[in-house]
């Protein structure tokens, strides 16, 4: 891919202290999302996708989260290591965050133009009211919002989910940012409105080709939407591939059970498929392959050795070792990631 990369993520590894003892919720993971481009990260709950994006965004709780190791590069400046006033600058100007419920991220109390206006205004503090307040209706309009000078007198419970969630996704993009973050964006939004943020979302990143990296547990989403998919499981990147790759070519046995799971309307079935077993509590499997209890192609050395992503091309990698045993080759892109 010939477009420059604007967050790359390098041997991260963000951990939780305890009383019990310490956990990598994130484990050494590395990747990175150009410009204008649409990246998913997919797995279940638990897998480490929402930790990934907070640590990205410097809001991890602390106490008990900490990054412990590895980079995160921002047009090449690391902000894991900036303090809190610096992510402050940072957060909302260059990278913004969108989550999964509206009405828990709107203050209830103030008007959609109190909010809107105010989150202008941090950015820009020198704007005058109606300055702020054009720019609040022309980023409205943006997202597909009507009425829009109506609209900022309202107050949250007042509009509809959806409307919700524009007015989220307005408030994220005030300030053109490089990398948008879309945490879960329409898992609390029925199945139509849901279509039309998902379109919302493609329009504006070719718009204002804005990176977006989609966290999700809905391959559905991800085959609407994105080019490229990371998979997590417990922690860990196991399968990196283009989106229309890894639909047709799973490498790794969870991506297969989590295409496998997805409802198709062509064919009646009685029982739609599930990946059997949970995701492991972080820290509960201190050797062999993460994925080893729930897999149906486990052998010996899934129990005692955990594998390291193996590359099939330039552009899919896979964390098996069925994949060591193939014909035609892999390369090994950890080099000493089995313990
Ligand atoms: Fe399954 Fe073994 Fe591959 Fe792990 S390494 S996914 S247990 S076959």
């Amino acid at each position: 891919m010939s477009r420059k990369a604007v967050l790359e993520v390098r041997e991260l590894e963000t951990t939780f202290f305890s009383d019990s003892g310490k956990v990598a919720a994130v484990d050494r993971i590395s990747f990175s999302i150009h410009e204008g481009e649409i990246l998913a990260i997919v797995g279940e709950s638990g897998c480490g996708k929402s930790v990934t994006s907070l640590s990205i965004m410097g809001l991890v709780p602390s106490p008990p989260g900490k990054i412990t190791n590895g980079e995160i590069l921002l047009k090449g400046q690391d902000i894991s290591k900036l303090s809190d006033k610096q992510m402050r600058k940072i957060r909302g100007n260059e990278i913004a965050m969108i989550f999964q419920e509206p009405m828990t991220s709107l203050n209830p109390l103030f008007t959609i133009g109190n909010q809107l206006i105010e989150a202008i205004r941090i950015h820009h503090p020198k704007w005058s009211k109606k300055e702020a307040s054009a720019r609040a209706v022309e980023i409205m309009k943006l997202v597909g919002l009507p009425r829009a000078e109506q609209l900022l007198k309202d107050y949250p419970h007042q509009l509809s989910g959806g409307m919700r969630q524009r007015v989220m996704i307005a408030m994220a993009l005030v300030c053109n940012p490089k990398v948008l973050i879309a945490d879960e964006p329409t898992t609390a939004l029925d199945v139509t409105i849901q279509a039309q943020i998902l379109k919302l979302m493609r329009d504006l990143n070719e718009r204002l080709n804005t990176a977006v990296l989609l966290i999700t547990h809905d391959l559905g989403v991800v085959a609407e939407t994105c080019e490229r998919v990371i998979v997590m499981y417990a922690g860990q990147i196991v399968e990196e591939a283009p989106v229309n790759e890894i639909f047709k070519n799973p490498q790794h046995p969870y991506t297969k059970g989590l295409i496998q799971s997805v409802p198709d309307m062509r064919y009646k079935k009685d029982t739609l498929y599930s990946i059997p077993g949970n995701v492991p509590k972080p820290g509960s499997i201190l050797e062999g392959c993460r994925f080893a209890a729930r897999c149906e192609y486990a052998f010996d050395r899934c129990l005692t050795n955990n594998p390291p992503l193996y590359e099939s091309s330039g552009t899919h990698k896979a964390r098996c070792f069925l994949l060591d045993m193939e014909e035609g080759g892999v390369t090994h892109v950890e080099s000493a990631a089995e313990s």
